[in-house]
């Protein structure tokens, strides 16, 4: 224990000290200093709308000054492989396709995958390169809709893709695709409400405010792609057809120094995402939050204090939008149709383990032990393969 904690102490001081400073905002492009349109629509004003605070008149943010602290082990996470469900359910994706049998990243399991259906996020494997992009990305409130134009380019830089073999994150994921400019449109309700029931989520769930999409937690085989992808320093990589994305909260999103985490990004029913952070300024699991990833609390919304339903972002699967508390207005926008419903991702070919493999663990969850003839392994389910299979303590059968 005491190690875990040191490694974590360590690890915040070189978080602190060694991480370069995030790029500087591009002027007219960073969405925080956009100039947001006056709604000056305020006769479409109706029980919709949140309601402002007393302290919304004075006072226009919700931030305590309680200091930002955690209890969360980024060195045992729970592997999220396969948490899809069809209906809501705290811890996961309640996803409107349950068949997943896309392609995956093709590579050596990481060696941050623990062996035990945990793995430690202080290990992983990192794309390396810092290429800027020529970043474009507006909000605007329109009436009661807030419209979204992005050319997909985050406003932050990226890594080198394709993956390059001489990147030591080539040995875990061979992405072959290349970031491509979008052409993304989107329109969400500026003050959306709670649906009578949540709705599933497709491949995409949000954009987020470096313009940047926001995908589900899976990967195409329906494995947990924070566990099976690598993606770069911040935390993004391109599928098949160049759309850059992330698959959980950004480390590039500024987020406030205390109290309640700041807005990081939409969800396609128009609810905010919030950073990691509650308002006491502990750091949010999925205990804190309901079947769709989320709860109520004030909020700072459009410049006001509001009492609103808002999504967190966790460290915990499935890390962002679990569901749509709300009625999304698109389920996909930036992955051009059937590539982004498989589940979000199509890197590489896949491919599937020996039947025994397989067999041997029928029955038997992600990280029991298993034997196969006279080898015993764990169960587990290999990065390029999408079912759960025997694998031996020395790694994937050939
Ligand atoms: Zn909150
Ligand atoms: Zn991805």
């Amino acid at each position: 224990m005491k190690k875990i904690l040191y490694l974590l102490m360590i690890s915040f001081i070189l978080t602190g000290c060694l991480l370069p400073p995030p790029p500087p905002p591009q002027t007219g492009s960073d969405p925080s200093t956009e100039s947001q349109p006056e709604v000056n629509d305020q006769s479409s004003q109706n029980q919709n709308q949140p309601s402002a605070t007393s302290e919304a008149e004075s006072e226009s943010h919700t931030h305590s000054d309680a200091a930002h602290t955690s209890d969360v082990d980024l060195t045992s996470l729970e592997i999220g492989d396969g948490k899809y469900s069809t209906t809501p359910q705290v811890g996961y994706v309640f996803s409107c396709q349950t068949n997943f049998n896309g392609q995956g990243a093709t590579g050596q399991q990481g060696n941050w995958v623990n062996g035990d259906g945990t793995w430690n996020a202080l290990m992983k494997a990192v794309v390396d390169g810092s290429v800027s992009w020529p970043h474009s990305f507006t909000i605007s409130i329109q009436g009661d809709q807030r419209v979204f134009s992005s050319n997909g380019l985050p406003n932050h830089t990226t890594g080198n893709y394709p993956i390059s073999p001489s990147d030591d994150a080539y040995t875990y994921d061979r992405n072959p695709n290349s970031i491509s400019e979008q052409s993304i449109t989107l329109t969400l309700p500026a003050n959306p409400t709670v649906a009578a029931q949540p709705n599933c989520i497709g491949g995409e769930v949000g954009i987020m405010l470096s313009g940047v999409v926001l995908f589900n937690a899976f990967d195409a085989l329906g494995r947990d792609a924070q566990v099976h992808e690598v993606q770069d320093e911040c935390d993004g990589h391109p599928q098949q057809s160049g759309v850059y994305h992330y698959h959980a909260l950004s480390d590039c999103l500024a987020d406030t120094q205390t109290g309640h985490s700041a807005l990081m990004g939409y969800a396609f029913d128009g609810f905010g995402i919030y950073g990691y952070y509650d308002e006491d300024g502990t750091e949010i699991t999925n205990a804190d939050l309901d079947e769709c990833h989320g709860h109520v609390g004030l909020i700072e919304w459009d410049g006001q204090v509001v009492e609103m339903y808002h999504y967190h972002a966790t460290h915990e699967f499935p890390y962002t939008v679990g569901c749509f508390k709300g009625t999304p207005s698109v389920r996909s926008i930036g992955g051009q149709g059937g590539q982004t419903q498989q589940g979000g991702d199509t890197t590489n070919q896949g491919q599937q383990p020996p039947q025994e493999a397989i067999t041997a663990c029928v029955g038997l969850s992600q990280g029991a032990s298993c034997s196969v003839g006279n080898m015993s392994g764990t169960c587990m389910t290999p990065p390029n393969t999408s079912q759960l299979a025997c694998v031996p303590a020395g790694g994937p059968p050939p």
